[in-house]
């Protein structure tokens, strides 16, 4: 059985991809920050039946301690693991000037450092066998900037291009690197972020339009993250995945998009779509 780490498997797509690789015959090391939210990762396995496939265990990936734990749980001087899916992630909705600079680091550490962590950790396997492959969530976020998203954006386009550059540097040693890159979803990801709408806000206006303009098109348009874990497991499964994989519609227009409109147009296009002119400043 070929043996897989996901991070962030408390919720979302880390749990729907534990449960649609583990039905795929993967054996599934299903990590998570805090062990007390794994009920509803169990009841999901037991419900589908791959309760022998999954070993649950902590892993927090802002914490190298934990990091290291959690790899010297997996013992791989002597059993090989395959893959990673580096899942885990967070965001903070907001307009950069109100947010501090903590918030905007802590998106970083998570998104973007922590993803550059647990591979470190790894590499050194996966070198020594000669493969391995490191699929990381995205997002359609990394191909256009976003109003009062600008952490969440900036942690995903970080997140590609360090993908792109360490591509060359892995090849060589039968390691792959491929990106998921999912547009809106039914995750726990909407109410898990903060959002920051001080009272004094200069951006006031538009962060209360948007607002209610992002709420009114994620609960009409989020589809289901079971999408998304089919995918994932899509590309484990594939002998040679493509380096990006859009998942949902807008995601696969986006990726379209992507280099082909010049941003001022993607801007006006978005501000349409969200009747940004409608903001009463
Ligand atoms: P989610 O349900 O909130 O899941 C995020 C997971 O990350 C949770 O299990 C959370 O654990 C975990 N996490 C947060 N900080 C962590 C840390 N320091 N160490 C380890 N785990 C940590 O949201 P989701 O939508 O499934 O997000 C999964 C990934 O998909 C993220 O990378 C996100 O950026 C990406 N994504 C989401 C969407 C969408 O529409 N939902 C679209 C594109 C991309 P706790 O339960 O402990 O907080």
């Amino acid at each position: 059985m070929p043996t897989v780490l996901i991070t962030g498997t408390s919720s979302g797509f880390g749990l729907a991809t534990t449960v649609e690789v583990a039905k795929r015959g993967w054996d599934v090391v299903a990590t998570m920050r805090d062990l007390g939210k794994r009920g509803e990762l169990d009841h999901a396995v037991a419900e589908a039946g791959v309760g022998a496939r999954v070993r649950v265990a902590q892993l927090d990936v802002t914490n190298s301690q934990s990091i290291d734990a959690a790899v010297a749980l997996l013992d791989l001087t002597n059993r090989p693991l395959d893959a990673v899916v580096h899942n885990a992630g967070v965001a903070v909705g907001g307009a950069f000037e109100d947010l501090t600079e903590a918030q905007v680091r802590h998106v970083m550490d998570v998104n973007y450092f922590g993803v550059l962590a647990l591979t470190r950790k790894l590499l050194p396997f996966f070198r020594a066998q000669r493969r391995g492959r490191i699929v990381i969530i995205s997002s359609e976020s990394a191909f256009a900037g976003q109003p009062a998203n600008s952490p969440y954006c900036a942690s995903k386009w970080a997140v590609e291009g360090w993908a792109e550059s360490v591509a060359y540097e892995f090849e060589p040693f039968g390691i792959d690197i491929a990106l998921v890159e999912p547009g809106a979803y039914r995750t726990s990801i909407w109410e898990n972020s903060p959002r920051v709408l001080p009272e004094a806000s200069a951006y006031r206006p538009l962060l209360r339009h948007l607002e209610a303009a992002v709420d009114a098109y994620v609960a009409k348009t989020a589809r289901d993250p079971v999408e998304v874990g089919k995918a994932v497991a899509k590309v484990l499964d594939a002998p040679h995945p493509r380096f990006r994989t859009a998942v949902g519609p807008t995601a696969k227009f986006e990726h379209f998009a992507r280099g082909k409109l010049p941003s001022t147009l993607m801007r006006k296009i978005f501000g349409r779509f969200f009747q940004l002119n409608k903001v009463r400043w």
